[in-house]
């Protein structure tokens, strides 16, 4: 509990730091594109097709600039999540082929849906985004190649299992889970790899953002992030998200029709 605490007030001192500074940077930039859009309406009449080009170039940088400042915003919540029902299973099959860009060839990637699997109500941008860090962090962890599962399941806690995951509330969850043969983590890594700036990366690398604006998004959407790891052998990172239906806890009756393997 006190180590949630520490954690959530670092979270917020980044999440206020970077909220002012990427609002205050979006104001800059929109006046950035502004301009380069006013210089490319005149270039037109003009044609001098190299300074279009530039002006091009620096107008992409300027929008790529831009989305990077609403990530940041959206991770400082000065930008509203928009949770909507999702299936994570399409959302999953329809980010394959991307996936399969991101990590090379050495990397071979196995989906592994359940069938029958609930709803969850949460921002299936940041959802995307957060899968597509898991992966490559994955892809990091085997530079010589290996194995990739995503998996999703059905997951019902009781106050038991959520008493013995420490601060999970009991309910119904959509669990995705991440699994890599890669180098895996040491305790220590483990403690510390939802920190914003932890980085067991070389400079320049890593950011040490990916598990921390995972872990924010977990808690906005009510749900939590969790790290099972050894050295050497893998990594499996699992994302509980809120079951999306309304009847949470209602109905304990009908989860003694579960199989016991869904819990
Ligand atoms: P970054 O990837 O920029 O370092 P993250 O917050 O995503 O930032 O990860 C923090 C650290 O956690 C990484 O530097 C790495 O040490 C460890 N880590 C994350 N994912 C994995 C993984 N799949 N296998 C091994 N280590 C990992």
């Amino acid at each position: 509990i006190e180590e949630q605490l520490r954690q959530s007030q670092k979270m917020e001192a980044v999440g206020q730091l970077t909220g002012g500074i990427a609002h205050d940077f979006n104001n800059l930039l929109q006046g950035i594109t502004g301009s380069l859009d006013l210089v490319n309406r005149r270039l037109t009449q003009g044609r001098t097709s190299d300074v279009e080009r530039f002006t091009a170039a620096a107008m992409a940088s300027a929008q790529r600039a831009g989305a990077l400042t609403h990530r940041l915003l959206a991770f400082s919540r000065r930008q509203p999540l928009k949770p909507t029902p999702v299936d994570a299973n399409s959302l999953i099959a329809s980010m394959a082929d991307l996936l399969r860009r991101s990590l090379g060839e050495r990397v071979d990637l196995e989906l592994v849906p359940a069938d029958g699997l609930w709803p969850t109500l949460c921002d299936p941008n940041q959802l995307e985004n957060a899968i597509l860090n898991l992966c490559i962090n994955a892809r990091d962890a085997m530079p010589e190649g290996g194995k990739l599962f995503i998996g999703t399941r059905n997951a019902h806690l009781d106050g038991q299992h959520a008493g013995g995951a420490g601060d999970m509330r009991p309910g119904r969850y959509v669990c995705i889970s991440v699994t890599d043969t890669g180098m895996g983590m040491s305790p220590e890594t483990i403690r510390r790899a939802f920190d914003p700036f932890f980085t067991t990366k070389p400079l320049g690398q890593g950011t040490g953002l990916g598990l921390s604006m995972i872990y924010g998004f977990m808690r906005q959407s009510e749900g939590y992030a969790r790290i099972e790891s050894e050295l050497g052998k893998g990594t499996t990172v699992k994302l509980y998200l809120p079951h999306h239906g309304g009847q949470a806890d209602a109905s304990e009756a009908n989860l003694a029709t579960l199989p016991a393997d869904n819990r």
